[in-house]
């Protein structure tokens, strides 16, 4: 079997702009038998471009002696195939457990990992920033995908003076595997909590967000004091592996589901492997402040027959009464679809800020009725049959 992973020497995805020129050649190497030759031949680089810092992807490092000839492995420049091949992943064993981790450490005894990188996710003409975050946990505190970690800021707790600050939740952007593929790491995606005075519109440093703002300013090395896993709510059903996955994100509630998209697409996990469908709706506010936006349209690209992608820009797009389109209007686009989905048995995930839920409920509820169903039952039903997956914060 072979494993491809693609180079964007130039860039990410083709934006809309198309400011951005991407060159994609993919490298083909044996899976799953010499792991020595994936840690050594690809390597994480930041890309830069258009004065723009996006995320950290595997780069080729043809200067490694590996990548030419290791036992006599081939890597061979090829045009990009559907249905790529996929990473091989390690330890296995990160399979085995039945049920999943759950807080492995505790606010009093936190694990102390250490930061390897930050890199900025947005554009420039984002609003705000988001951060993706890899913490190196050593393999120790092993989670699954869906799974958040509890993160204490150094200082003290200025509401109980002599102790330490309280747990801020982040869920895990990453599979079980990390963003390096070895179980050793977990990636976060945190946006910085900045305070802006209502009356005068600046910002006010002394209120930004403790915890946000120490991650997205740590630097490799730094140690950090992470809690958890936690949560089961989000846990990625993998019983049936041709199930239907919605999953709907604003901002930061991308996070789980680049974990799942992952699992599904870029990972070789011999146990799992998806056949069915995964479809994610994005909201954010414009094409800057896509997340994630170039490991998407590679899955579009690599399995255009389980993968669908639909992002909704709050600021660039309209929806069809004139407003702006939010990721509830894109929702109601496909509202027939999904129902025809749903009823079929597929699970449907909510993540991002709470401000999300009320809007798209309203929408599901009047597609309901107009659909001559009740919204009530119909929630009940799925919630019932564990279809529904709500984490919002
Ligand atoms: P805090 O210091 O806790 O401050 C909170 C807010 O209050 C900030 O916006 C701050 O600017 C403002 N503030 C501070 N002082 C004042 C003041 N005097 N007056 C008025 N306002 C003030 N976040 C992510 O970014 N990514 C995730 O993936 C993520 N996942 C989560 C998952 C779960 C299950 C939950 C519950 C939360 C998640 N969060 C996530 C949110 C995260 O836990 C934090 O709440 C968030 O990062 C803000 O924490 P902070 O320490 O930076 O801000």
């Amino acid at each position: 079997m072979l494993i491809g992973l693609s180079v964007f020497p130039l860039g990410g995805r083709q934006k809309s702009e198309g400011r951005f020129l991407k060159t994609e050649v993919s490298v083909a190497v044996p899976v799953g038998s010499d792991s020595s030759i994936r840690r050594s031949v690809f390597k994480a680089h930041t890309l830069s471009f258009c004065g723009t810092l996006r995320a950290p992807v595997l780069t080729l490092d043809l200067s490694t002696k590996n990548a030419r000839s290791k036992k006599g492995y081939t890597i061979c420049m090829s045009v990009q195939q559907a249905n790529a091949p996929k990473v091989a992943v390690s330890p296995l064993q990160l399979e085995d457990a039945k049920e999943p981790p759950l807080n492995t450490f505790k606010p009093k005894e936190p694990y102390t990992a250490t930061i390897v990188s930050v890199e900025r996710l947005v554009g420039p003409k984002a609003p705000g920033e988001v951060c993706h975050v890899v913490i190196d946990h050593g393999g120790n505190v092993p989670y699954w995908e869906g799974q958040s970690y509890g993160v204490i800021p150094p200082g003290e707790n200025p509401k109980k003076p002599g102790n330490p600050h309280n747990v801020r939740l982040y869920s895990i952007a990453s599979t079980r595997y990390g963003d390096s593929f070895d179980g050793r790491t977990a990636s976060l995606c945190v946006r910085r909590a900045l305070y802006y005075d209502p009356e005068t519109g600046k910002e006010d440093p002394s209120k930004s967000g403790v915890c946000s703002n120490f991650l997205c300013n740590a630097k490799p090395g730094d140690k950090v004091k992470i809690t958890g896993p936690s949560g089961k709510i989000m846990l990625l059903p993998e019983d049936n592996p041709n199930a239907t996955h919605i999953m709907i994100a604003t901002g930061t509630g991308i996070a789980p589901f680049r974990g799942y998209l992952r699992r599904m697409f870029m990972e070789s996990v011999p146990t799992y492997k998806f056949g069915g469908l995964a479809w994610l709706f994005l909201g954010v506010a414009n094409s800057d402040s896509l997340l994630y936006d170039d490991e998407f349209s590679k899955y579009l690209r690599d399995y255009p027959d389980n993968f669908r992608y639909d992002t909704a820009l709050s600021r660039e797009q309209n929806n069809k009464k004139g407003g702006k389109m939010y990721v509830q209007d894109k929702i109601e686009e496909y509202s027939d679809e999904i129902f025809k989905l749903l009823d079929e048995g597929a699970h449907i995930y909510f993540c991002g800020l709470k401000g999300m839920m009320p809007g798209i409920q309203d929408t599901l509820k009047r597609v309901a009725v107009e659909r001559g169903e009740s919204w009530e039952e119909k929630l009940s039903q799925l919630k019932k049959n564990k279809q529904w997956h709500v984490e919002v914060y």
